[in-house]
């Protein structure tokens, strides 16, 4: 120690008289990895397609439950989710959920396009209102469904598909109260869906709190935490502001002065995902559906940290994980 130094003392006892945190658990051994699932977009483009299937190719040995594919707003991008769930069915065993939407379509129009799904070996619907587009009001088509709950009730008629709706624990924009959209969730559920996919959230403490009140309203099923990777922050602060998702300031503070330095905002959207799945995982939840957002890295990564091992999956999905990886991988895209 430099003997000129004479504020050590005070720093030392600075240091020691503030709160104390003990670190955050670790996965005991032996403790069975959770259950995970992806989100992916349809591509527009050669490029896009390209990118997708190598996010595919590099996530497929974690062996998720499912993977899911969005339907643009306003239901336009039928044919490319159609293309992309088709492609999954021919060329994989990955399970594929198709995502739908009420939008801008009448109920027949809906239900033969989930009538497709289903003769193209499709299970499993993520069923959505869908949103009009941006500065437009919802209006629900004359003839379509006009809620969520309306379209489950509509897919169970049409097929005996697995239903994945999605739920809001910071409450959905347009509901007339947080209790009501709860009412919704419920609903939605009854009406025949098995599983309730969360909006994403950066503030974990909302989404254990929706858990009680789900589990106070009567809910049984899984609400799934819905984790939202993030690489691109200002994108990611216009995203959230259209779909009623807060952004906590602390996050801003975190992400500050690395606009023009993608490769330390990757790294501390990594850091910021696995504190939180960290947090999740301490807090008994097994089940997690990630926004890829068509890039592997960052999913890959937060999965290598909740106990998902990309080979062990592969060596074990051929007994245990059927409709996952049984395929070799290379022989994708
Ligand atoms: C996991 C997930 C995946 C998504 N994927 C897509 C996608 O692929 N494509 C896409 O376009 N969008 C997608 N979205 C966005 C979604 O379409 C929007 O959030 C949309 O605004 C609401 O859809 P919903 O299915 O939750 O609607 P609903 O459950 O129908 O609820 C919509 C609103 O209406 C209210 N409401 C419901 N029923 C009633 C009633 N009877 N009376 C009064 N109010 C009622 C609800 O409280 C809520 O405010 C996704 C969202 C999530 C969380």
């Amino acid at each position: 120690m430099d003997a000129s130094d004479d504020t050590a003392p005070a720093t030392l006892q600075r240091w020691l008289t503030g709160p104390r945190f003990s670190a955050l658990p670790m996965r005991p051994a032996g403790h069975p990895a959770p259950k995970l699932s992806f989100e992916f977009f349809p591509p527009r483009t050669e490029a896009l397609e390209q990118q997708l299937w190598a996010c595919i190719r590099r996530l497929a040995p974690l062996a998720p439950r499912f993977v899911s594919v969005t339907y643009g707003a306003g239901g336009t991008t039928q044919a490319r989710t159609h293309a992309t769930v088709a492609r999954l069915v021919r060329e994989t065993t990955l399970v594929p959920a198709a995502h739908l939407t009420c939008i801008g379509a009448t109920r027949e129009e809906v239900d033969e396009v989930a009538r497709g799904y289903w003769a193209a070996g499709v299970r499993h619907i993520v069923a959505l209102r869908g949103d009009p587009p941006p500065g437009q009001a919802y209006e629900p088509h004359p003839g379509g469904y006009r809620y969520a709950s309306d379209l489950v009730a509509g897919l169970r008629k049409v097929a005996d598909f697995e239903i994945s709706v999605a739920a809001y624990p910071e409450v959905h924009p347009n509901a007339s109260s947080p209790v009501a959209d709860l009412e919704n969730l419920k609903r939605k559920l009854d009406a025949g869906a098995t599983r309730a996919i969360t909006q994403y959230f950066f503030d974990t403490a909302t989404y254990l709190r929706f858990l009680d009140l789900c589990l106070a309203a009567g809910i049984a099923a899984p609400i799934v935490p819905g984790l939202m990777p993030v690489s691109n922050f200002a994108q990611v602060v216009k995203f959230s502001d259209m779909c009623g998702a807060s952004v906590p300031g602390w996050m801003a503070r975190l992400f500050e002065g690395t606009e023009n330095d993608p490769e330390t905002r990757r790294m501390v959207g990594l850091v910021v995902a696995a504190e939180q799945v960290r947090l999740l995982q301490a807090n008994g939840l097994d089940e997690f559906h990630f926004y890829t957002l068509n890039r592997a890295d960052l999913t890959y990564a937060i999965a290598h940290v909740l106990g998902v091992r990309g080979a062990a999956a592969a060596a074990d999905g051929a007994k245990t994980a059927a409709g996952s990886l049984s395929v070799p991988v290379a022989s994708i895209g």
